[in-house]
């Protein structure tokens, strides 16, 4: 590539920024990809990752590996922190701290979104998100660790708490954990243990709306509720989440205040652009919404910058939804239109081709919305299984899921029930055990805070 070729900045390696960059592979242009992360996240999955159906591995390739055949491209691993839009250029941090500048004629910011607690940020202590694989491997020590604690729990009160769930938020992610909690209890754990029975645990699920996957039409919405219903799981729908602790959640329903005990809590309700979005509105004069995030152009720009767009989750335009789907098209819409300009040719704004959404309930069953047909049951299923695997980048990723889908559906397993020291002694796990690091007493070892051991009996 010569020295003089258009420079291409793409910051984030998700949904928008791969396809971003996969679209430039002919184009005479250089690209850098910066990324925090050495990998791309396949975040529809991250809810069998949190629940050990897959590995972290399967659905967080590495972005180097996955764009090693792109000639014209390079990985930086380092964090944007700064745009200067007059000089063009960014400025990121590597993970040593040493801040650099990479200077770009044309950019693409594809930070995405993270977690919103609407105002409680002090809820994350208890309920960890979704969004990161940290995330989910911190859900999967919590949620596997809750039937471990409660093996060991004499007190049947404090046994119960650690058998209870609560899932805050009834869309897709939090349906399909909760449904997975459900299915682990019900039909994975059952032999396991000797003291409880896993398949009494309570899962429960809140959300502020009428019904679980609102989004999704009446119709589909109660199937998934009625699925969820077979598997036990409880939903308490028109409930606000106003407070949770170590030990429970507070909810408030018609009126009144109801205390719900639950050690094991998730969030999946809400949403957060990144940070990057209001960086770039402050600059350039755009407006951001109450979730963060940049109103862009028509075509994906920011005002007065034809040469930086803002796509994906960070991004709003006429109302598009934070998916995967509208990330990617954006991203091969943003390459596009650089490339149209560097041969000279007219450019148009942003068409989005709504290609429908889907939510599993169960194994053998999903929720699927299409244009106007609505699936549900297996064929529902057998149609979230093509297209995520369709989605999943890599091949051999492909095959092993394929392979941990067979155990877990046809056989009833889940491959990936390991969780490590180094997790459960994360912040978050040791508050949620009481200030206990409680695998270390599972495993043997030294207690090193206060507190001791817990009792074995
Ligand atoms: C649990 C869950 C389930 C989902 N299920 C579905 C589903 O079933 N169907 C669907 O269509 N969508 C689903 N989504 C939404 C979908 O994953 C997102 O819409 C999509 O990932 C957005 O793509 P993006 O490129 O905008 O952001 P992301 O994919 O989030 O990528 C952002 C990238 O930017 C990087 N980054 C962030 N800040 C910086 C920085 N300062 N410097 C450098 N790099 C940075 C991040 O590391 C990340 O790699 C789900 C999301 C979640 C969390």
């Amino acid at each position: 590539m010569q020295s003089d070729a258009h420079r291409v900045v793409v910051v984030g390696g998700g949904f928008g920024g791969l396809f971003a960059a996969r679209t430039l592979r002919r184009a005479p242009v250089q690209v850098t990809l910066v990324d925090r992360l050495n990998h791309h996240l396949f975040q529809p999955l991250l809810y069998q990752v949190a629940t050990g159906i897959l590995s972290e591995g399967e659905i967080a390739p590495p972005i180097r590996n996955v764009l090693r055949r792109q000639r014209n491209l390079e990985v930086e691993l380092a964090e944007v922190q700064e745009f200067d839009l007059e000089r063009r250029s960014v400025t990121a941090a590597r993970p040593d701290g040493r801040r650099f500048r990479i200077p770009y004629d044309s950019l693409i910011v594809a930070a995405g979104a993270g977690q919103s607690y609407f105002g409680h940020d002090e809820f994350s202590r208890w309920a960890p998100g979704m969004k990161t694989i940290n995330d989910a491997l911190e859900l999967r020590g919590r949620i596997l660790g809750a039937f471990e604690m409660a093996e060991l729990e004499p007190d049947a009160g404090k046994r119960r708490e650690w058998l209870t769930f609560a899932v805050v938020g009834g869309g897709p992610t939090g349906v399909e954990i909760a449904g997975q909690i459900a299915e682990l209890s019900r039909k994975v754990l059952n032999d396991d243990f000797r003291e409880i029975d896993p398949a009494s645990a309570r899962v429960m699920l809140f959300d502020g709306g009428e019904k679980v996957l609102a989004s999704f039409g009446d119709r589909l919405s109660d199937k998934a509720a009625r699925g969820l219903e077979r598997l036990g799981v409880e939903q308490h729908m028109s409930s606000i989440v106003t407070d949770i602790d170590r030990t429970g959640v507070v909810v408030k329903s018609g009126g009144e205040e109801k205390r719900f005990p639950a050690r094991t809590k998730v969030w999946a309700a809400g949403v957060q652009a990144s940070p990057l979005a209001r960086l770039l509105a402050e600059a350039s004069g755009a407006e951001t919404d109450r979730a963060g995030r940049i109103a862009v152009q028509s075509d994906c720009t920011i005002p007065s910058h034809p040469e930086v767009f803002a796509i994906g989750d960070m991004m709003s335009l006429d109302g598009l939804p934070g998916v995967a789907e509208v990330a990617m098209q954006q991203g091969i819409h943003a390459s596009s239109t650089i490339k149209r300009r560097l041969k000279g040719r007219e450019t148009s704004g942003f068409r989005y081709r709504d290609l429908g959404s889907m939510a599993t309930i169960s194994k053998f069953r999903a929720v699927v919305s299409f244009k106007g047909i609505r699936l549900s049951g297996f064929l529902g299923w057998c149609a979230w299984l093509f297209v995520h695997l369709a989605f999943l980048t890599g091949f051999k990723n492909r095959l092993t899921t394929v392979l941990g889908w067979t155990m877990a559906f046809i056989g009833n397993g889940r491959p990936e029930r390991t969780f490590t020291v180094q997790q459960v002694l994360s912040r978050v796990a040791i508050e949620q055990a009481g200030g206990r690091p409680f695998l270390l007493s599972l495993s043997g070892e030294d207690d090193p805070t206060e507190g001791g051991e817990i009792p074995r009996e």
